[in-house]
């Protein structure tokens, strides 16, 4: 799908900006920045918090208007600045991160009422937004039930939604701003399916992504953005994590490896010959106290699962699991976190976390037992467990009583850890737990990571970006299809061997 160097030159590109600057009160939100996109390519747009990648989208769909001097070029004509209105009907279109759809509404209405009230004054013909609807649900290959409201739905499908609204009428260009941060790995990944489709059926794709796994995956081309300013446009194909992270950073990360010798240590989790049909056959596999043991693999080979069965939310159909010496048969998670096992799952933005509530009551809701006295939870000594775990870990919040949803994505993952750890667990599992996490914040996770396991924590991490399990673990397997084919020990392998075992 990359655009070689010759074409690129011969091919218009479809948007170009240049001198693109815009200031808030006196923060310089973005200076002087370019940027283009092709047709029909997949751009991925980088950079950290706060580095100006939302403005830029902001100013190109005609939300914020540039300063001086600035030149959009779209399509073959040119513009000082865009209106919505203009951007909107010139095939621009724009999935926000927080979708701007309405639940009550249905699915069908959500897709379509926009463009099919566009024909007022004739009566809102309830036929037409349907076929519209499906008509586009047809072409991203998705079938929804489009006539009941769309708080049936799950964040996925919504935001299959959003983008199926974004391609009613011509779509040309389309931004989607940090679309997977919410996602699980296999809805990421039919979204990224999607996002193919797209670039296949001709329309330019311009995508925000934290996660760099993703990024390399699908996009062509990469432009990254630090502090407002335009570090540079990359071709993806021979690029690295650890290069996209020193760009958008600027800093080198020189990371080493942890990996440490736990084979004396006592065994807080033995798995034997474990299987569930369908997903994950004959695991076997050991954690001992204080170890990080690492798996990965690529999308879909049954390390959630896996995680699920460990944590009594997936019956194993056979073999053992057991914890401290004794046999476990769990019948639910409540019994998987009486016997101290933790799971901070993928999906922690839709269910890890509870967005509304306060950072105190995410916190304490696990553990409420611990800190109710004579039933009733006393605040005192509740904002003083926070207080002491916030500090511990690092974390910075504004007040306790704050949404949990005004925290950053690293905050929130800190969050979401400190909780568990309220419940004293023995063996902590972590499925991907810098899905929507800022690079520079994942160090901050590792180092609780570490300290964790230096506490006496069994860890399981569990990522898909093989550089966190090579850096962060001291034992590593490799699980393809179900099955663990292949264990490897930081201290005597490459980053690269594992690398090239999981991709080949
Ligand atoms: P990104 O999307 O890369 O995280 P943004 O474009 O949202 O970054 O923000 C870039 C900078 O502009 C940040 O410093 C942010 O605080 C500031 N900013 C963005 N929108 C506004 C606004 N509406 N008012 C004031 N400052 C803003
Ligand atoms: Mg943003």
């Amino acid at each position: 799908m990359a655009i070689p160097a010759k074409a690129e030159s011969a091919r218009q590109p479809l948007l170009s900006l240049s001198n693109i600057n815009m200031t808030f009160g006196g923060v310089k939100a973005l200076r002087n920045v370019s940027f283009d996109v092709y047709p029909g390519e997949v751009h991925c747009l980088a950079g950290e918090n706060g580095s100006g990648k939302s403005t830029l989208i902001k100013i190109i769909t005609g939300v914020y208007r540039p300063g001086a001097g600035a030149v959009i070029e779209y399509d073959g004509r040119s513009w000082s600045h865009m209106s919505p209105v203009t951007a909107q009907a010139a095939g621009i279109k724009v999935i926000w991160q927080d979708l701007a759809l309405f639940p009550e509404m249905s699915v069908a209405e959500n897709i379509a009422f926009e463009n099919v009230l566009g024909r007022w004054p004739k009566p809102v013909n309830y036929r037409r937004i349907r076929e519209t609807a499906l008509a586009v649900l047809q072409r991203l290959g998705v079938e929804l039930d489009v006539d009941i409201p769309l708080k049936e739905y799950s964040i996925a499908q919504r935001q299959i939604v959003a983008i199926a609204r974004a391609l009613v009428g011509e779509a040309k260009l389309v931004f989607m701003d940090e679309p997977t941060a919410s996602l699980t790995q296999s809805e990421t990944d039919h979204l990224l399916e999607i996002v193919h489709n797209l670039s296949t059926a001709g329309v330019a794709v311009v995508f925000v992504s934290h996660r760099l796994a993703e990024v390399l995956e699908i996009s062509d081309r990469l432009t990254v953005l630090r502090d407002g300013a335009l570090v540079g446009v990359y071709p993806v194909e021979g690029i690295t994590q650890s290069r996209i992270t020193e760009l958008m950073t600027g800093k080198t990360f020189d990371q080493t490896v942890r990996a440490q010798d736990f084979s004396a240590a006592p065994e807080v989790l033995k798995v034997d010959g474990l299987c569930r049909a369908g997903q994950f056959e004959d695991v076997s596999l050991v954690v001992r106290r204080g170890e990080t043991l690492g798996i990965t693999g690529l999308l879909g080979a049954g390390r959630t699962e896996l995680a699920l069965a460990l944590f009594g939310m997936a019956k194993p159909h056979a073999g053992q699991i057991i914890l401290e010496g004794k046999q476990v048969k769990f019948r639910s998670n409540r019994e998987a976190i009486a016997a101290g096992v933790a799971y901070l799952s993928e999906d922690r933005l839709s269910i890890g976390l509870i967005q509304p509530q306060s950072i105190a009551d995410n916190l304490v809701i696990t553990s409420l037992g611990k800190i109710t006295s004579g039933g009733l939870l006393s605040d005192k000594h509740k904002r003083q467990l926070v207080a002491g775990w916030v500090a511990d870990l690092g974390i910075r919040i504004g007040r306790q009583s704050d949404a949990i949803s005004t925290l950053s994505g690293g905050n929130q993952q800190r969050i979401a850890i400190a909780k568990w750890l309220v419940a004293d667990p023995r063996l902590l599992i972590l499925d991907a737990p810098t899905v929507g996490v800022d690079v520079g914040a994942r160090s901050g996770i590792f180092e609780i990571v570490a300290r964790l396991a230096a506490s006496g924590l069994a860890i399981i991490l569990i990522s898909d970006e093989v550089p966190e399990v090579y850096f962060n673990a001291d034992r590593i397997l490799h699980m393809a299809q179900g099955h663990i084919v292949e264990e490897f020990d930081p201290r005597n392998c490459t980053l690269q061997d594992i690398e090239a075992a999981v991709y080949a």
